[in-house]
């Protein structure tokens, strides 16, 4: 097969190489840049992103790397008058296991027993998280990009060819392949490089064009990209700092964000002169990112000056700017393609390429990065005629991704005027509505969900809706009600086409995101997280079995599928606390199971050896409504696919994936 051509290795056409080749889909990436930048537009990796990244890179590898976003301060003329935190779990092993008592309580919960006692000692244990990733990680861009670049290269032997330009494109006759011109952007002009500059023809299965805001294949296209230019001028610094209490002494900060930066916090100051954003360099110690809609309040090239006028005159920082590290401006586009799919899906469009709009919310590279891994599986699928539907499954790429496109465009948009407000009666309403706002804790929830991107969901779409039907009609039995504040707050949210909750569970005797889960080995395809089974339910299982003819619940649970089409699906067991406390005798759903690929995701993401993930807090089962003994059947971009027993399971792949079957079953 002839390889998938990516454009362009910026994050997005970074992530979607990876996602191809961790399919073991043949795939080659250009990029007509000699090196990638050091310089960061995108500053933030929303919740969502992180999950969406998890088969690929586990959680702890950005905690690694950086810290958690802490919260945004609002201030006026330097005056801080509202905060919103961005709650978060506190990093990976700081938490550690309920005891053994409470642990004990949330499996007798698991397992049905004695309901109102459990319930009471369950409210009064540590609750877990129902978040346990943080709302999002400050990690620069080329950071993201630098981790994408050895993914590739180290994990499935892939260089990104650069100095490469795609000039011209042709879908072949028979829509079977797509012939694609590219050109040598090499600068030195020696007589080899002359003759490497001749164009060259590559023949690709498909072409993805992830080339950015000026895309040359969505130009090749010939599509509109519809929307609008502000007519605004914003300017970008990033500088070193230092804080010094010479500078603003004048002023007295009423509060500490008002004098210095915080880690992870975001300052926000509307003035006189414009709007202005400061936002410390989460991985970039001593860095700091000053944006300012200046207008004509700065005309000319910025300067470092400039900046420090700024911060002197208009806020309270005790702030001096050092070094110049990037002085740019930018315009603010707000523009979308009709369709991300063309040519029945042969050439296909991603990130910047497809939608451009305001950084207001630091969005851009986080829905790029989600475009990616939901359009790889998709086209896994389709190059290996594994899809059942065909080329039209790329289709529910467009479903699914276009419209959180539109509403990105449409947030970042309102963001961006809500904050841009220069009129002071404006500007007096903004911030009695803003700090009553933040003072509501659903509403200051919500405001922070809209960044994260926890609301993204797409059940209504063709993907999820009949598994929705299915997971509402299926035979899982519920064997318990939420217990704890936590529980509630989860109960049921796992369904299909949400994406796989992000709660605590214990791996290594510590505390983790669920997310953990979903890493899979290069080769596997989708993730099987099998949940424990219920006492209760086991002795019922084993009831029926013996008295249908003998048949061990380990056989039974053999009717769970191991593979996704001809890939092996990665397949994980989940403990309940109670079987973990009592020495890990307790059955979990795919006990049995015979001959799955079953990974040791979760041991190898805690850097252990053998380790049990452990539904601790029981908020895995209550994310499945507390139906233990389901299998949650997760697709490689961290979305559910299906919940279920294994008719559920099975029949959703066998639905959409060619080469799917019931594993062995019972008879
Ligand atoms: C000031 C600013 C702040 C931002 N802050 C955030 C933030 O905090 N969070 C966030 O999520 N987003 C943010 N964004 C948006 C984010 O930077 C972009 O959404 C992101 O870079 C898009 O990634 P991409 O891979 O689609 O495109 P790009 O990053 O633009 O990458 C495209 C690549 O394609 C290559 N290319 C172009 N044409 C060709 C060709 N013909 N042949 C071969 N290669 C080609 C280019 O060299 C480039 O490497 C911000 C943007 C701006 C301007």
């Amino acid at each position: 097969m002839d390889p998938v051509l990516v454009v362009g290795a910026g994050p997005v056409g970074l992530a979607a190489a990876a996602f191809l080749a961790h399919a073991g889909t043949p795939v080659r990436i250009i990029d007509a840049n000699a090196a990638p930048t050091t310089l960061s537009k995108a500053l933030v990796l929303w919740r969502h992103s992180l999950l969406t990244l998890a088969p690929l890179i586990p959680p702890s590898y950005w905690h690694s790397i950086a810290s958690p976003v802490q919260g945004a301060c609002f201030a006026d003329k330097g005056a801080l008058f509202a905060q919103l935190g961005f709650h978060h779990a506190p990093p990976s092993g700081a938490t550690q296991r309920p005891s053994s008592a409470t642990a004990s309580s949330v499996g007798a919960a698991a397992a049905g027993k004695d309901g109102q006692a459990t319930a009471a000692a369950s409210a009064q244990q540590q609750c877990g998280s129902v978040h346990a990733l943080p709302a999002g990680m400050l990690v620069v861009q080329a950071d993201v990009e630098t981790a994408l670049v050895a993914l590739l290269q180290d994990r499935y032997g892939i260089e990104v060819q650069r100095n490469t330009s795609l000039t011209a494109f042709t879908v072949a006759d028979d829509s079977s392949s797509v012939l694609c011109t590219v050109t040598d952007t090499s600068s030195s002009s020696t007589a080899t490089t002359n003759q490497q500059q001749q164009p060259q023809e590559l023949r690709a299965s498909y072409l993805v064009g992830c080339d950015g805001g000026r895309s040359a294949v969505r130009k090749l296209l010939g599509v509109e990209f519809a929307g609008t230019t502000l007519d605004q001028r914003w300017l970008l610094g990033d500088f070193k700092y230092e804080v010094d209490a010479a500078i603003n002494a004048a002023h007295k900060p009423q509060h500490k964000c008002e004098g210095s930066l915080q880690p992870g916090t975001l300052f926000m100051n509307p003035t006189d002169v414009g709007l202005m954003g400061l936002i410390p360099l989460g991985n970039r110690d001593g860095q700091l990112r000053v944006v300012w809609n200046a207008d004509a309040h700065c005309p000319g090239e910025p300067t470092i000056e400039d900046f420090q006028q700024l911060l002197t005159a208009h806020t309270r920082q005790q702030i001096r700017l050092t070094e110049p590290v990037w002085l740019s401006e930018f315009k603010i586009n707000e523009r979308q393609v009709q369709s991300y799919v063309h040519h029945n899906g042969r050439v296909l469009l991603a990130g910047d390429a497809a939608h451009i709009h305001s950084p207001a919310g630091g969005l851009g590279m986080n829905t790029g990065l989600q475009d990616a891994a939901n359009l790889a599986w998709k086209l896994s699928l389709v190059a290996a005629g594994e899809a059942a539907a065909g080329s039209k499954l790329m289709d529910t790429y467009q479903e699914e991704r276009h419209p959180v496109g539109a509403h990105v465009i449409r947030m970042s948009g309102r963001l961006l005027r809500a904050n841009a407000l220069r009129s002071p009666f404006v500007r007096f309403v903004r911030k009695w509505v803003l700090r009553a706002l933040v003072a509501v804790p659903s509403l200051a929830a919500k405001m922070v969900s809209a960044l994260t991107g926890d609301e993204i969901c797409y059940s209504r779409c063709t993907l999820a809706a009949a598994a929705a039907a299915a997971a509402a009609g299926g035979a899982a039995v519920r064997t318990r009600q939420p217990a704890t504040a936590a529980e509630r707050q989860v109960w049921g949210c796992c369904k299909p086409g949400a994406a796989f909750p992000d709660v605590s569970i214990e791996v290594g005797g510590v505390e983790q995101s669920a997310a953990v889960l979903l890493l899979s080995k290069p080769g596997c395809l989708g993730t099987l997280v099998l949940m424990p089974v219920a006492q209760k339910q086991q002795q019922q299982q084993q009831a029926d079995a013996a008295a249908e003819g003998g048949c061990t619940a380990g056989q039974q649970h053999a009717a769970w599928p191991s593979c996704w089409g001809h890939w092996p699906l990665n397949v994980v067991h989940v403990s309940s606390a109670a079987g973990s406390a009592a020495g890990g005798a307790e059955s979990t759903a795919a006990a049995g199971a015979g001959g799955g690929a079953e990974s040791t995701a979760a041991a190898g993401a805690a850097g252990g050896g053998a380790d049990v993930a452990v539904d601790a807090w029981g908020l895995l089962v209550a994310a499945v409504a507390g139906r233990a003994g389901v299998g949650v059947l997760v697709r490689p971009d961290g979305i559910v696919a299906a919940v279920g027993g294994p008719d559920e399971v099975n029949g959703w792949l066998k639905k959409h994936v060619v080469s799917s079957s019931d594993a062995a079953a019972c008879s």
